[in-house]
């Protein structure tokens, strides 16, 4: 008996309804399957015997929660929101799926058959809520040593488990890499020969799954076992390209595929941000493309930042991203990756400090920390080397920020200031002035303010011959 994990007043109600309407509950999924491994769950899914509609209803009613309920009559489930917890009801049902239809016939059923329609061993537990056996475990598949072996396996003959819902073998392999689990031979044996199969799943609900393998916090256990499923092909090819080493009169280059694993899982001990991870999943993705080996100098990847800076919009459509500002930061990180490094001790000057700062903009900290987690050589000299230069790139960072304002940082003649001085449409001229007081400024030439912007605007006007306006 698990009373302990039926704390939360949501079980009371539902206990008390569910005796009321003379419907057996249980609450079930997720929620059990995080109690018992100590993590803290905050969605419910309830499942009852009976009209689980009805019964939402009703639950809604008990908590008072009336207005915060969503129905969804084709599915026969009903959504509850319970301050920051989301409730999920749905009647026991039994599943049935044809080959030719992705979307199964449903008719009720009981617990047992609805146990049987859940995608693992340990996501298929449920505790009761009736009142004479309450806390109680119902865990048909033996679900417990499977939590207690790490072992991800299908309750089902996992041919079945997948074929009828491809998106499961994204959500095994992603439950591997969030909980740290193993999937059972078995299971993934029937996830390399379903693997086929996902292309019959919408893109947003694979880039949903992608995405918490990213957030787990060692993404390339995720990442292989995509790669070994043959999933990661068929989702991702780009990524894959990355894989293998290229050898020329005895020189080969590294592999980039591990390479990019290794960034990845350096950056999420200094990161939780999503959008920085797909940064280090990005950052070299152009390699393959831009690789030519040049007698002499051995394996080059010349432009990879820019030509993979242009992939991330390609990327983030295929699969269904947002094609926002996270996309552009993305892109912006992508192409910036290479910059701090090109900064050695010698020409780490004020300007070239500058110059970085105002193109990274906000996103500066983020670029640092994405270059620290892309060392991965395993040479302790080389990796020792490159850390100090960081540390030295971020005081002077701090150094230049303190005196000249750099970040976010807009100079201190507008457009508009350049037209109304000569009496200008916008045009290439106010492109050219603009350009000349920017520069200037980065450079250290001219001081960071207004009046030293004004006169050079002034010099620069005269130089293309233009009249300063008098009214
Ligand atoms: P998390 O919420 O951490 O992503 P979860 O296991 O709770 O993990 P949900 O999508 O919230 O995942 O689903 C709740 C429960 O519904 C699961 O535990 C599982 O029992 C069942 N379930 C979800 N998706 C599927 C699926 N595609 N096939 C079979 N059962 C599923
Ligand atoms: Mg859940």
């Amino acid at each position: 008996m698990y009373p302990q994990y039926l704390q939360h007043p949501i079980f009371k109600a539902a206990s008390q309804v569910a005796a009321d309407m003379h419907y057996p509950a249980y609450v079930i999924g997720g929620y059990v399957r995080d109690c018992f491994l100590e993590r803290q769950g905050k969605d419910f899914d309830i499942v009852v015997v009976g009209d689980g509609i009805l019964f939402a209803q009703n639950l809604a009613k008990a908590l008072n929660r009336s207005q915060g309920i969503n129905i969804f009559k084709t599915y026969g489930t009903a959504q509850i929101k319970y301050e920051d917890a989301e409730i999920e009801i749905v009647g026991a049902r039994k599943e049935s799926y044809q080959i030719d239809s992705r979307n199964p016939t449903v008719v009720p059923g009981t617990l047992q058959d609805d146990q049987l329609r859940r995608d693992f061993t340990i996501n298929a537990l449920a505790l009761s809520l009736n009142k004479d056996d309450f806390g109680s475990l119902l865990d048909p598949f033996d679900g417990i040593d499977d939590l207690a072996y790490k072992f991800i396996r299908t309750p089902l003959d996992p041919d079945i488990t997948f074929s009828d819902d491809p998106l499961r073998m994204m959500r095994a392999i992603r439950f591997a890499s969030q909980l740290n689990f193993t999937i059972v031979d078995d299971t993934f044996q029937g996830i390399k020969r379903n693997a086929h199969r996902i292309k019959i799943i919408t893109k947003e609900r694979i880039a949903d799954e992608l995405n918490k393998i990213i957030r787990s916090s060692k993404p390339s256990v995720g990442f292989k076992l995509l790669d070994d499923a043959g999933l990661l092909q068929i989702i991702f090819p780009e990524f894959c390209q990355l894989k293998g080493v290229d050898i020329v009169e005895g020189k080969g280059h590294k592999d980039n595929f591990y390479h990019t694993l290794e960034v990845l899982d350096n950056i999420c001990g200094y990161t939780n941000d999503l959008w920085l991870r797909w940064a280090a999943v990005l950052h070299d993705i152009a390699k393959p493309a831009t690789k030519r080996f040049e007698p002499g100098e051995g394996w080059t990847f010349h432009g990879h930042e820019f030509k993979g800076a242009k992939m991330v919009k390609k990327i983030f459509t295929q699969m269904k991203l947002p094609l926002n500002e996270k996309m552009r930061y993305v892109e912006k990180l992508v192409l910036l990756h290479l910059r701090p490094i090109a900064l050695t001790k010698e020409n780490i000057t004020d300007s070239a400090i500058r110059r970085l700062m105002f193109d990274a903009g906000e996103e500066i900290d983020d670029l640092m920390t994405l270059v620290r987690a892309d060392i991965t050589s395993k040479n302790e000299n080389k990796k020792r080397r490159y850390l100090e230069n960081y540390i030295l790139v971020e005081e002077k960072i701090k150094e230049v920020e303190s005196k000249d304002h750099i970040r976010n940082w807009q100079p201190p003649i507008t457009g508009e200031v350049i037209m109304a001085t000569f009496g200008l449409f916008p045009g290439r001229e106010v492109g050219i002035i603009k350009t000349v007081i920017r520069e200037s400024i980065l450079d250290g030439i001219i001081p960071n303010n207004y009046e030293a912007a004004y006169e050079l605007m002034i010099e620069e006007g005269k130089k293309l011959g233009l009249q300063i306006k008098t009214n």
